[in-house]
């Protein structure tokens, strides 16, 4: 264990995913690096599944993490749109993208743990059971405090990136509250998924199924008045009324696993440009899952923030010039990400028969047209500034 450190060149705060990952990008920097984790250990057993795109299996190749999660992910080759009571369907696949697989579905455990497996040769201090409690950044040089084992500490950093989920630290901006929980946990089908992932969007919000081991991960979104209700079903009421939502496409539902419940908001962080701080994944923005774009989101504002740290001088950290082409390389992906996200949502989630009209023309659209389903796949696997 190294000694912590009191003057560093970069406080990360949050060792989540995203957190972790940039203190892996930044192993060959040369830099004083510090990961500053409130959980006892890099591990979660949250029972949440993520889809990588394409675009971050590359990234997680440069940070050697992919080896590592490899024989833990699953194929998604295939991805069906549909709407529930109404004409259209879309269907992506693979091959027309020119890619080996869409996507992969991964626990969030063992995503995790692939990017902690790496942590200890990232050169980084990496110090667990700290939370952090205030955040000053400063041009030249910011403050972090932290309380570890009953006691308060202090460094010092030329630039603090914040990657603690946006829940913990002042900032946090609510944009929308969607009125809806994601219900997730795992089911069985009849059918063998084939690595097929649905996307099927119903009057009361979407209802993903993506591949999962020999499994479905199944992320429901769910009214707020609803959700109690639907954790508390027991099995085989649960599946029948998802059955009913979902249709008979994948054959009938069997089995399922434990259920959990995540809110669903909007939240961006408030726009300030404080010298010597940046925010990252979902301390930058946090999405309704539908699209399956946060964690992604996150890993490219990891990579991009890397480059620009590994291509100044280290006296530039956290400067004006530093943030201005930061946010410059940031703006159109992020931006493009949230309306993408919110627009499926809004548009997709409801009954109104106008807009399931156009809904079913555009999946009917996008289905005929393959630059249009390759340049929507693009955009789902490399980020809205994909061409
Ligand atoms: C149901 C659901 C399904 C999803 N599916 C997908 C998907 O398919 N694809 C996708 O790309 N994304 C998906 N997401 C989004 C994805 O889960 C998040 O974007 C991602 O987990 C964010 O990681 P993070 O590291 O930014 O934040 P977090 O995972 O919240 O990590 C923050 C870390 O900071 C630590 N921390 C917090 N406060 C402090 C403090 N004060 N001091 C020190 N440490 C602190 C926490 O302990 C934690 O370890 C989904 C989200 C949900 C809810």
């Amino acid at each position: 264990m190294h000694a912590i450190p009191e003057h560093v060149d970069v406080a990360i705060v949050g060792g989540g995913p995203v957190g972790a990952a940039l203190a892996l990008a930044l192993r060959d920097s040369g830099l004083a690096v510090v990961l500053l984790e409130a959980r006892r250990e890099f591990a979660s057993r949250d029972p949440r599944a993520i889809a990588l795109s394409h675009g971050s299996r590359l990234i997680l190749e440069r940070l050697q993490a992919w080896a590592t999660l490899a024989s833990r992910v699953t194929a998604i080759e295939t991805i069906h749109v549909s709407q529930q009571g109404g004409f259209g369907r879309a269907q992506l696949s693979a091959q027309e993208a020119g890619v080996p697989a869409l996507g992969y579905t991964v626990e969030y455990g063992d995503l995790y743990a692939g990017l902690a497996a790496g942590l200890p040769e990232s050169g980084a201090v990496l110090v667990t059971g700290a939370r952090v409690t205030v955040v000053r950044p400063a041009a030249g040089c910011g403050l972090v405090q932290y309380e570890s084992a009953g006691r308060m500490h202090v460094l010092s950093a030329r630039l603090i990136v914040l990657a603690d989920g946006g829940r913990s630290l002042p900032g946090a901006h609510m944009v929308k509250d969607y009125g809806a929980s994601a219900l997730v946990c795992t089911v069985r089908t009849s059918r063998p998924h084939a690595q097929v992932a649905y996307e099927r969007f119903t009057p009361e919000g979407p209802i993903a199924l993506l591949p999962l081991h020999d499994d479905y991960a199944l992320v429901w979104t769910t009214p707020a008045d609803r959700v109690e209700e639907r954790l508390a079903l027991d099995g085989t009421a649960f599946l029948a009324r998802l059955q009913a939502a979902f249709g008979e496409r994948q054959g009938r539902f069997l089995a399922v696993g434990e259920r959990a419940a995540f809110p669903l908001r909007l939240v961006t962080a408030a726009p300030d440009h404080q010298a010597g701080l940046v925010r990252i994944g979902n301390a930058a923005q946090t999405l309704h899952p539908v699209a399956g774009q946060g964690f992604n989101l996150g890993l490219r504002d990891v990579w991009k923030l890397a480059g620009c740290v590994m291509d100044g001088p280290r006296e530039a950290l956290g400067g004006s010039d530093f943030l201005s082409r930061y946010r410059a390389q940031r703006r159109g992906d992020v931006g493009g990400g949230i309306a993408m996200t919110d627009l499926l949502v809004e548009v997709f989630s409801n009954d109104l028969p106008l807009l399931s009209r156009g809904r079913g023309i555009a999946l009917g659209l996008m289905d005929g047209v393959p630059a249009l389903k390759r340049l929507f796949a693009r955009k789902m696997m490399f980020g809205a500034q994909a061409w």
